[in-house]
């Protein structure tokens, strides 16, 4: 397993969307499968995209050592996309120790992703 000592949560800037939109998306980029580990979908649901053993593309700089989380949606998230947010981000510390918990936007302050404050939601 690589090192992971970051978690970095994404919203998708779309009104729905899953992981099989996700990843036509990120294939149409040329990327080799989608950037995601994980998406959480509006009901709550989460998805795997890429197995956390593989680097994702989603946090230029910072892929080699975090997990990416995308929760599908623009502005407005839902309650049970929270939970999943803490419950994802509780078996990641759970597996790697007390990793840091990141919104996209605080490695590229041109972004506003993911839209929200993670570490309001996930405390
Ligand atoms: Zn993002």
């Amino acid at each position: 397993m690589r090192v992971i000592d970051k978690h970095i949560v994404h919203c998708s800037d779309s009104l729905r969307g899953d992981v099989v939109e996700i990843r036509r998306w990120h294939l149409a980029r040329g990327w080799r499968d989608v950037g995601y580990h994980f998406i959480i979908r509006p009901d709550g649901e989460v998805e795997v995209g890429r197995m956390l053993d593989e680097v994702g593309a989603h946090c230029e700089g910072q892929n080699l050592t975090s997990v990416g989380t995308c929760l599908v949606g623009r502005h407005d998230f839902t309650p049970a996309q929270f939970a999943a947010l803490r419950r994802i981000h509780g078996m990641l510390v759970a597996m790697f120790g007390e990793i840091g918990l990141f919104g996209h936007r605080d490695f590229n302050p041109g972004k506003t992703c993911p839209n929200f404050n993670v570490r309001e939601v996930v405390r």
